[in-house]
């Protein structure tokens, strides 16, 4: 990313950018389906509706429901691809809000098939799942739903509902991309242009100490303009989120959010109190190493994410990072290397940094065709790790769809970062083998700990622990406004920087820059990932093959296990925080060799 104003998106070089074309070759060829499906669906309903009593009618039905699935998937993307490269399109919007509007449609005239099933005799359903094992996970699903079914007709009106029921999340993103305008700053006389995804991903890391205070500065005072619109449209979120759980029988919002998961409370609130007690003189003692380095007065909250060894930053090309991408992942093998690289050839990724594209990066597998990557790449090193984040996700993307129906293909949330992060930690060490270099060495242990651990041990970890402080606000009856959030978070932050960080003005409003707190409790699974991925990582290493192969395994699992019992084909027991107090040492290790290289190196 440079100071450049962004590009328009038709100025984008083809190879920098996703072929959607794999979906669909041709709008015509994607109209085509839509009136397919439309069809398809009424014919459903015709066949189905009130015959699902008997085993034989409901697998030719599920056989069927599959391909509908599929279709919708294909049709969703194709359509959510494109606003989220340019957002700023009408065109695009204008598809996607048809389309969504469509599969709200269709969901509602499907939704006797999953009320039907719920319904059904625990006997038929045991019967579906032996006479066609391939339905058995799927069935399993059904019959945990019974506990939190509602009555057809509900199940049908909130369906239909849908478009409106998940507003808070798009009016936020359209708060984020569009309406917010973050202008130029002033360092010294010159100008420098601003934007979310400019400051995110390019200043919040500027080696200038001025620069960067100085952006932060204007990026917090354009941030604090919208609070309002913001926290209220967080707390519709979470209002719904909270008449749904009441609805469906939950006292509790965090067990209604987790119970999706299979995670129990204990798993996921060691998860953040372990991290936020244990973790934290960790990295204080890095960051204020990070200051000492750096010759800074302060370490402030506009600081953290900078460099050890700003000087010694590598610039990568996107075709430069073919071999590091190789490289890294040549450990799993050559079947799991040749179908990650097939991401370069069938442009799996949009590269591109354009105006109107979303900020930040993930990975959608489009279930039968294959997964797209959305990133912006500015020449640095830290993209590669954001790419083989998203390959990671690729990689068991693909794994899953092949062996898994796509009714049963999805991971559970708790899992979800784990096969994204351990490709991080291959980086990181296929980095550090590369080089004798103490320098080299270092700037490879600093790369894994502030990006890797930073962003899904700390970042995410701490907007997890804000977001349990809002989630108990809410079970406990209690409302909040943008005042309320600002000051949790910052609490949050002091608790976990103490005296080694400044939260200085603006920090509070970390609050208003995710997407997650949209998305349930995701946010502190990132850690749980991570944790998993550590463990198998250090396996890896001490066992090589065997853990490889446990490790492949894991990758094609899908939805068919519990977080607990998933993670044990990996070779990790979850149930106690072991796996938590290993990555923990394992990272107080390498900040102390961190901090080793530096005096070795003076
Ligand atoms: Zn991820």
């Amino acid at each position: 990313m440079t100071e450049k104003a962004l590009q328009v998106r038709s100025e984008v070089p083809e190879q920098m950018k996703w072929d959607i074309t794999a979906i669909y070759k041709t709008r015509a060829e994607f109209d085509a389906a839509v009136e397919g499906t439309k069809a398809a669906v009424e014919e459903f309903v015709h066949k189905y509706e009130g015959q699902l009593t008997v085993a034989e009618t409901i697998i030719a039905a599920i056989k069927e429901y599959e391909e509908l699935m599929q279709t919708q998937v294909w049709l969703n993307y194709y359509a959510y691809l494109p606003v989220s490269a340019d957002i700023s399109d009408p065109k695009n919007m204008e598809l996607y809000r048809w389309i969504g509007n469509l599969g709200a449609e269709w969901s509602a005239q499907l939704s006797f098939f999953d009320a039907e099933l719920v319904e059904s005799d625990a006997a038929v359903l045991e019967q579906v799942a032996a006479e066609a094992p391939q339905y058995a996970i799927f069935i399993e699903k059904v019959k945990d739903q019974k506990q939190i079914q509602l009555a057809p007709t509900v199940e049908k009106a909130l369906a239909q509902l849908q478009p409106a029921l998940s507003a808070p999340q798009s009016i936020f993103e359209q708060i984020r991309s569009s309406d917010m305008d973050f202008g130029t700053f002033t360092v010294e006389g010159k100008d420098y242009p601003l934007s979310f995804v400019l400051y995110e991903d390019y200043y919040m890391y500027h080696p200038n100490t001025a620069i960067r205070r100085a952006a932060f500065e204007q990026f917090s005072t354009v941030l604090g303009k919208y609070q309002n619109t913001m926290a209220e449209t967080y707390y519709t979120q979470l209002q719904k989120e909270k008449t749904v759980a009441t609805m469906r029988g939950f006292e509790s919002i965090f067990d209604y959010l987790l119970y999706n998961q299979n995670v129990d409370k204990e798993l996921y609130n060691r998860q953040i109190d372990v991290i936020m007690k244990d973790l934290a003189p960790v990295m204080q003692k890095y960051i204020t190493h990070v200051k000492e380095e750096n010759g800074l007065d302060k370490m402030t909250y506009a600081d953290i994410k900078i460099d050890l060894d700003h000087e010694f930053a590598p610039t990568v090309t996107v075709e430069e990072s073919k071999n590091l991408v190789q490289k890294a992942i040549s450990v799993l093998g050559q079947d799991y290397t040749n179908l990650v690289m097939r991401a370069y050839p069938e442009r799996w990724v949009d590269f591109a940094q354009n105006k109107g594209k979303r900020s930040g990066a993930f990975c959608a597998t489009v279930y039968g065709v294959h997964p797209y990557v959305l990133m912006s790449w500015t020449d640095q090193l830290s993209d590669v790790y954001t790419l083989l984040h998203e390959l990671g996700h690729a990689g068991q993307g693909i794994l899953s769809s092949e062996n898994n129906s796509i009714l049963s293909a999805r991971m559970s949330l708790y899992l979800i970062e784990a096969p994204s992060t351990f490709n991080e930690l291959l980086l990181t060490d296929s980095l550090k083998k590369d080089s004798e270099d103490p320098r080299m060495e270092r700037f490879a242990l600093t790369r894994m700990i502030s990006k890797t651990y930073f962003h899904n041990y700390i970042t995410h970890l701490l907007e997890a622990a804000y977001q349990r402080e809002v989630y108990k606000l809410i079970d406990a009856g209690q409302g909040f406004d943008a005042a309320k959030l600002s000051e949790l978070k910052r609490a949050v932050l002091e608790q976990f920087w103490g005296d080694a960080v400044e939260i200085n003005e603006g920090a509070e409003l970390t609050w208003m820059r995710q997407i997650h707190y949209y998305m349930g409790l995701y946010s502190y699974t990132y850690s749980a990932g991570l944790t998993i991925a550590t463990q198998a990582f250090l396996r890896v290493k001490e066992e090589g093959q065997s853990a490889v192969a446990d490790w492949l395994k894991f990758l094609t699992l899908g939805g068919q296990l519990k977080p607990v019992e998933a993670a044990k084909v990996a070779g990790v027991d979850i149930t106690t925080s072991k796996p938590l107090d290993d990555t923990i040492q394992y990272l107080n290790d390498s900040v102390d060799r961190i901090i080793a290289l530096t005096k070795e190196m003076n």
